[in-house]
Formats: C-alpha cells, structure tokens, sequence
C-alpha cells in the first residue's frame, strides 16, 4: 500500500482548512464526511440499504435520506446508530481506497480526512501518519458557537462525544496548531508537505 495521512482533529479544531492548504500545495485531499453524504443523497449507493433496513420513510420524495429524521433517531437508539454505521463504514472505506488508487504521480499522495479518526482502531491501522489539527477547547467552542450557530451546552455535547485532546495528541505523528494565525499555519503545511513529499518519493 502507498504512503498516505490521516488527518483528523476535533470539531472546529481547523480540519478543512488546514485541508485546503494541503490541496493547494497539490496533495489529493479525500474527505470522508464528503464521501459519507455523497452516499446518502440522491442515487447514493447506500440509499439502498438504508430503506431495506430502516423504512421507505428514511428516504425523501427526491431520494436522498431524512437527515433529520434519521438524527434523531441514531441520537437516540444505539442500535440504530450502529446499523447505519455498519451500512456506511464499508461503502466509504471502498470510495476512500478507489480515490486513492487514481493517484498515479509520485509527487503526490493521498490525505483522508477523518474526524473521528482515533476512535477508529480501522483507521489508525489505515494510515501511515497521523496529523492532528490542534487548538484548545474554548477556541473550538468559540468557532463552533459563531460558525453554526449553536448554544455553548450544544457543543459540550458534540465534543463530549469526541475522543479528549490529550487522547487525540497522544496519538499523532504531526501536530498543526490551529491557534496561530492562518499564515503560521500555512509555513507548517508547507514544512510537512515537503516532509512528507519527501517520505512518499523515498517509499
Ligand atoms: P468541523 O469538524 O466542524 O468540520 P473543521 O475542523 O473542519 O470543523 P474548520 O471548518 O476548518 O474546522 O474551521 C472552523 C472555523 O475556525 C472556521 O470558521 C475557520 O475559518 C476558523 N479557523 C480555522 N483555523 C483558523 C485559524 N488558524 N485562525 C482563525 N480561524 C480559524
């Protein structure tokens, strides 16, 4: 398998747009929460499975799945949320390693993004490195407050779900720190994307 990163950080913590630089610079940049709502709409290939498992009424009338509906319902039924996992994981694993296939050049390689990536022993195992997006809590809950219009409680909850900090840096090869301001963090992109240009050329 090739060389490949995973990065993955908390909500808020700056994913996509340390992403964006990434791809600026010419890495392949694939997004697993892209893939997983790509598969949910309209003709995805996982709408099949979700009306045999869940009901015709988990679909809308134009095809795509009740987000809504289908949120309150994996919020609170763990079976159910295991369920729809057990459709999706599989399904963004296979559109993950197909994107990556269709990287030929040697000058470039793949990056997944993957928020939840340490809580996924399948996905630690996937990727060659690990490189987390950093910031501290009340710098997330900031942006997530101003960006998606949310009550503080509201993303307490969101990030309880998630894996600690601590956790996520105890497991990280590379760490952005997403505190600095964005030019500082483009000069850290820059250094690891030669580093790891570097590593994908020398095998
Ligand atoms: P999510 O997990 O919710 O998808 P994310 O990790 O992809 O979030 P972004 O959307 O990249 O995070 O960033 C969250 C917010 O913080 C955005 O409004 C973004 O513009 C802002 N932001 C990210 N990095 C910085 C930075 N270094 N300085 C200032 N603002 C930043």
């Amino acid at each position: 398998k090739g060389f490949s990163i995973g990065l993955t950080g908390g909500i808020g913590s700056g994913k996509t747009t340390v992403a964006n630089m990434f791809a600026e610079l010419g890495a392949t940049i694939i997004d697993t929460d892209l893939i997983a709502h790509q598969l949910s709409q309209k003709n995805g290939a996982a709408i099949p499975s979700i009306a045999q498992h869940f009901g015709a009424e988990f679909i809308n009338s134009d095809g795509a799945m009740d987000r809504n509906k289908m949120r309150e319902l994996v919020f609170s039924d763990a079976q159910a949320k295991k369920q729809l996992e057990s459709i999706l994981h599989p399904l963004i694993r296979q559109q993950c390693e197909m994107a990556a296939t269709h990287i030929t050049s040697k000058t470039n390689y793949p990056i997944f993004v993957v928020p939840l990536l340490i809580e996924s022993e399948d996905w630690r195992q996937k990727v060659q490195r690990i490189l987390v997006v950093d910031c501290d809590q009340e710098t997330q809950i900031t942006r997530v407050m101003q960006r998606n219009h949310l009550e503080r409680t509201q993303v307490l909850k969101i990030m309880a779900a998630q894996v600690s900090r601590e956790k996520r840096l105890a497991h990280a090869d590379d760490v952005i720190n997403s505190m600095a301001d964005l030019s500082q963090v483009h000069s850290e992109v820059e250094r690891l994307h030669k580093k790891y240009l570097n590593i994908a050329i020398s095998g």
